[in-house]
């Protein structure tokens, strides 16, 4: 049997970075959207009893250390399942670019190891879900989200309406253990305007989302290339260009659809990754299966 799901990225419409527990973690309050940009991940049931990971971009890991593998581990250890398989991750989203990919595959994972093998409802996914990453579980709904403490307690918002997205990842990478260290030692709390977004969102005002837009690592991540794609955003007609998660790309918002594709095309021209793209009111979703 081999199951293939589509596992949607997410951008952060808002992130404020609010105090440090005494964990160390940082509480945070983020809206949560997922796009139409996306992996696909199938998983198909294999003799030998292994989790073996194949996936089509290079410095990926493809052992333990990829999500999709610590995904499957904790999914047949909950249910005591022991069985073998092969997990092949179709990558478009970049990695380390603040859009959740890695949490996308092993949400996708999860969602296709249980109807594969029958097993895990809804508040069970969820679970194993938060047991691999903040936002894992949110990559398993998708839609449109406000996401509390550290990421992990969340709650559905009116959907983001229509419009045009365009995802621009510059050359350099950011990991999140580098973005909040970078965080702590220059800055203390980055509050934006959450409660606007919520508002925006209920109204469905795409100029009052652009504009409640925020992202509290700007305050310390000053890269000239991010810079530079927010320029590449803002000069094709943005009403916005802010960055997603920890960075590095940066999403803009579009009242016209040309405007969306050319500044994605001028990126691509720049030797950036970029996408033109649109909301998505779900998350992961079974594309195809075989039996
Ligand atoms: P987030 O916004 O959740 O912090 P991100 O978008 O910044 O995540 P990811 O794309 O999830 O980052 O990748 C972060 C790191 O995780 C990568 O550098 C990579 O080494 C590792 N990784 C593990 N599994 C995957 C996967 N399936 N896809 C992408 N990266 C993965």
């Amino acid at each position: 049997m081999r199951i293939t799901v589509k596992a949607p990225a997410k951008i952060n419409l808002s992130l404020d970075i609010l105090a440090k527990r005494e964990d160390g973690l940082h509480e945070i309050s983020t809206v949560l959207q997922t796009v139409s940009l996306c992996d696909h991940v199938t998983v198909e049931e294999i003799p030998e009893q292994e989790i073996i990971i194949e996936c089509s971009r290079e410095n990926i890991p493809c052992g333990e250390g990829n999500l999709c593998h610590k995904a499957a581990r904790a999914f047949f250890e909950r249910f005591g399942i022991s069985c073998g398989v092969r997990i092949i991750i179709d990558k478009k989203i970049p990695a380390a670019a603040g859009l959740a990919g890695g949490s996308a595959d092993a949400a996708a994972a999860l969602m296709a190891l249980s109807m594969l093998c029958d097993r895990g409802n809804g508040a069970e996914l969820s679970d194993i879900a938060a047991s691999i990453g903040a936002d894992v579980p949110f990559c398993l709904n998708g839609g449109t989200a406000l996401a509390v403490g550290t990421g992990t307690r969340m709650r559905r918002l009116h959907p983001m309406p229509q419009c045009d997205v365009t995802i621009i990842k510059p050359p350099c990478d950011i990991s999140t253990a580098e973005a909040y260290s970078l965080f702590d030692s220059e800055s203390g709390k980055a509050v934006g305007k959450t409660f606007d977004m919520i508002m925006a969102l209920h109204s469905s005002s795409v100029r009052g989302i652009a504009s409640a837009a925020f992202n509290g690592f700007e305050q310390v991540i000053k890269h000239e290339d991010i810079g530079r794609a927010k320029d590449i955003l803002l000069q094709n007609g943005a009403l916005c260009a802010v960055m997603s998660g920890s960075g590095s790309s940066v999403f803009g918002i579009f009242g016209r659809k040309d405007q969306s594709i050319r500044a994605a095309e001028q990126a691509k021209n720049q030797g950036m990754e970029a996408f033109a793209v649109h909301p998505v009111d779900h998350g992961c979703t079974v594309t195809e299966q075989d039996f």
